[in-house]
């Protein structure tokens, strides 16, 4: 799972959430003023549970990934808790003579079922059936259909709760919902009332929204008043039978979950245990305040002063959950080792020095032009979705990728920017061209006329062939060049071409340079001349920049430069920036053994012990990215391991005799920051005869991705 949104706004809510059900049980300012009181707990703390249920659903059915092992492990685990809170409020239940009804064994049924064995319990197996039904629903319809039914189950979950005043003046409905109460309390609950926040938790963390904060905020406070006036007017006409349930907690719900997505901050990583234990303790709290007021005889102020009461109800809440938390982390901390934890094989993404070279080249750049960063083959290895949302968060607008299947990951994952699609998109795809907003390159004359025959308006890069004979239409093709101007479903908004040969400074591929940058020149001013106003401009990629740093176009298409590192270790340029390496890649030694002298290791017997050896065993191969032919070393504890064998797919073996204290469970540096280590990726690119984008760009997708 890939980690890396801002949670940190979620996790605040969730505590602010829990003291405002904490607030709904003890109304803390009915003793100051009732209709205060009103707003705060009968509508603003209204949020709260519905915010619960959006925030299971988002983590739930995240990304387009539904696997039903996730939904499970929820409702294992919600069952679980749910039967311990059952256990806690027994002697509450028993005291207050629960067991001495009538028809005991229906009701313990439809208690535990609908309407929770305590009074908030509800909210337990609400989750399990919200989660269960709106993950069927979604799996097996879209989004769409899904959410009409959800939405449906809402309305009717409506007329029996806030509206119900209007379905009880009709017969048919009246006797209907009197059915229905027979078998459930309330339509709060799991069928009517959960799925619709699950839908929509889930729909945000699949689709995300493409709105900005403002008018997300605009949003929630025009809903939030509507929902103020909604259950303001429901209470006034007396329409209520309970008052969960508003038409305008839907839209507020959307647009605060949007906002707190926004907000940035660390995780607060036991926000989701605290606010939990908060809510389920809380009620036993207030027994405990009023007991503690009774002894002392402090009722007058412990439950009289509804401030105070809250207060004391909400910090013995915090104290016990806090203990509790404690224990549980003690408890859970070497349980499921999370692939952030180093499981088997990372790479390390350290986002301090993406920052620091996206400044170092902003530096460098004339004005008025502006970083295209190329993020394609999941950014050269370092994974195209924290790689992008960590440019974009740091103000990089602009975004090129090799496949429209990569433009369109980035869209899920909630990149706004503008996305270049460099390479070649089968036509028939326009309409995704155009539904998810991105910019096609125009690779020559003949794509151009076929992409225009679709019917669908698109938008588009035009490519020159300046030299580089790949894609593009030839520099010298003027009127082919002016007829794609003018196709109706085309709107060209930038011209571009491709160096061949900017890496080196030798004198013929200077002068090759110049030429092609001449010829692009040429179209430039073709179509100055013609009148057709110039669309942007992009002409250099990394080396381009770093060797003709004086080329004024607006965009510079960046790869290796973002990434900090260049083709090849001794590459002279002649802007030199001092740029870091972002990428390291690790692993760790999972068996130690000892193999005597003239013993053969591994496939084909390739290597022959020279000596008494001890040999560590790596977790990885060249399905992880690391070439077979290479030959070289790792580090381990800092002292180099020669790699000893044929390198297998899964596996690969080194030479650790001469390391002293090595032992299982030590962290192995395959790709290393430092460049003291020799081990930078042009490094070891040149050594079986590449370059770092080759051998970056295969890492592969099995391993894990760690941010610092
Ligand atoms: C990959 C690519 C780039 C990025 O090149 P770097 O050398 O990594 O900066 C730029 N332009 C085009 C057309 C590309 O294909």
């Amino acid at each position: 799972m890939r980690k890396s949104k801002n949670y940190f706004g979620i996790d605040m809510f969730r505590l602010l959430a829990a003291l405002l059900v904490v607030a709904v049980h003890t109304s803390p300012l009915y003793s100051i003023n009732p209709f205060a009181d009103f707003l705060l707990t009968r509508i603003l703390a209204r949020l709260a549970v519905p915010f619960f249920f959006a925030t299971s659903g988002f983590f739930l059915v995240k990304r387009y990934s539904k696997d039903t092992v996730k939904l499970q492990m929820f409702i294992k685990k919600t069952i679980k808790i749910y039967i311990i809170s059952i256990l806690i409020y027994l002697p509450l239940n028993i005291y207050a003579g629960y067991f001495s009804k009538e028809l005991l064994l229906p009701r313990i049924i439809q208690d535990t079922v609908f309407n929770g064995t305590f009074y908030h319990l509800w909210y337990l197996p609400a989750s399990i059936f919200g989660a269960a039904i709106t993950w069927f629903l979604i799996k097996k319809l879209d989004y769409k259909k899904s959410f009409c039914i959800v939405a449906f189950l809402y309305l009717i979950g409506l007329f029996g709760d806030s509206y119900y005043g209007i379905a009880g003046q009709f017969y048919t409905t009246r006797e209907l919902y009197n059915l229905l109460f027979q078998i459930m309390y309330y339509t709060r609950n799991g069928l009517f009332f959960a799925p619709i926040f699950f839908w929509l938790g889930s729909f945000i963390a699949n689709k995300q929204s493409n709105l900005s904060v403002l008018e997300n905020t605009f949003g929630f406070c025009v809903s939030l008043l509507l929902m103020t006036t909604e259950a303001i007017a429901v209470h006034h006409f007396n329409l209520s039978r309970h008052d969960s349930m508003y038409i305008f907690l839907v839209p507020c719900i959307f647009f605060l979950f949007n906002i707190l997505l926004e907000l940035k901050g660390k995780r607060i990583a036991w926000a989701r245990d605290l606010s939990l234990i908060i809510y389920i303790i809380h009620p036993f709290m207030i027994v405990l305040v009023r007991l503690c007021a009774h002894i002392l005889k402090l009722e007058w102020l412990f439950v009289e002063n509804s401030i105070v009461h809250y207060l004391l109800v909400c910090a013995a809440s915090l104290v016990f959950g806090l203990l509790f938390v404690n224990i549980i982390c003690k408890y859970t901390k070497n349980r499921a080792a999370k692939p952030q934890q180093k499981c088997r094989a990372w790479i390390e993404l350290n986002l301090d020095n993406l920052t620091h070279n996206l400044n170092e080249i902003k530096k460098a750049l004339p004005a008025n032009c502006q970083v295209m960063a190329v993020v394609k083959a999941e950014a050269y290895g370092h994974r195209i979705f924290e790689f992008s949302t960590h440019l974009e968060a740091l103000g990089v607008k602009s975004f090129a990728v090799a496949t429209i299947d990569e433009a369109i990951l980035l869209r899920r994952f909630g990149i706004n920017s503008e996305i270049l699609i460099l390479g070649y998109t089968d036509v028939r795809r326009a309409a995704d061209l155009k539904r998810y907003n991105l910019l096609q390159t125009i690779i020559d004359f003949d794509y151009a006329k076929a992409l225009n025959q679709q019917n669908i308006p698109v938008k588009a890069h035009l490519k020159i062939d300046t030299g580089m004979h790949r894609l593009g239409v030839n520099f010298d093709d003027l009127t082919h060049i002016k007829d794609i101007f003018s196709f109706k479903n085309i709107k060209i908004l930038g011209i571009y071409s491709h160096f061949s040969s900017s890496e080196t400074l030798a004198a013929e591929d200077v002068a090759f340079t110049q030429l092609q940058l001449n010829r692009f020149y040429s179209v430039l001013n073709f179509l100055k001349q013609n009148n057709i106003s110039l669309p942007k401009t992009h002409i250099q990629s990394t080396y381009g920049l770093l060797n003709y740093p004086q080329i004024e176009c607006n965009y510079v298409r960046l790869g290796l430069a973002l990434y900090g590192i260049l083709s090849l270790p001794d590459d002279k340029t002649k802007l030199q920036l001092n740029l870091k390496p972002v990428l390291s890649f690790k692993s760790k030694v999972v068996l130690l053994r000892n193999v005597a002298k003239d013993e053969a290791v591994g496939y084909d017997r390739a290597f022959v012990t020279e000596r008494d050896t001890k040999l560590a065993m790596l977790p990885i191969g060249y399905a992880d990215g690391l070439p077979r032919n290479f030959v070289g070393y790792v580090l381990i504890n800092g002292s180099p391991a020669p790699i000893v064998g044929r390198i297998c797919m899964d596996q690969l073996s080194v030479d650790v005799t001469d390391i002293p204290n090595i032992a299982v469970g030590d962290e192995v540096e395959i790709i290393s920051l430092k460049s003291e280590s020799n081990l930078l990726a042009p490094q070891i690119a040149k050594q079986y005869g590449s370059i770092s984008n080759e051998l970056l760009s295969r890492l592969g997708m099995r391993l894990d991705v760690l941010t610092i």
